[in-house]
């Protein structure tokens, strides 16, 4: 399931959480250049909310880049 962590080469964003009483991972890399890592369910909420605030389809729907 590494295997699905976002690189420059294949941007995204990946979620996993390999137990329900584990942590949940997050890793986000974006066409743009930008990454973040989060762990904990609260710092992966954040990391989502503000990768789809900013990045991500947020770069079509904004007219920014
Ligand atoms: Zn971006």
């Amino acid at each position: 399931m590494t295997d699905l962590t976002p690189t420059p080469d294949r941007p995204g964003l990946h979620i996993s959480k390999s137990s329900p009483n584990a942590p949940a991972t997050g890793s986000a890399v974006c066409h743009c250049g930008a990454s973040a890592t989060a762990t904990g369910d609260a710092q992966v909420h954040r990391l989502v909310q503000g990768w789809e605030a900013n990045h991500g389809s947020a770069h079509t729907k904004g007219g920014t880049k």
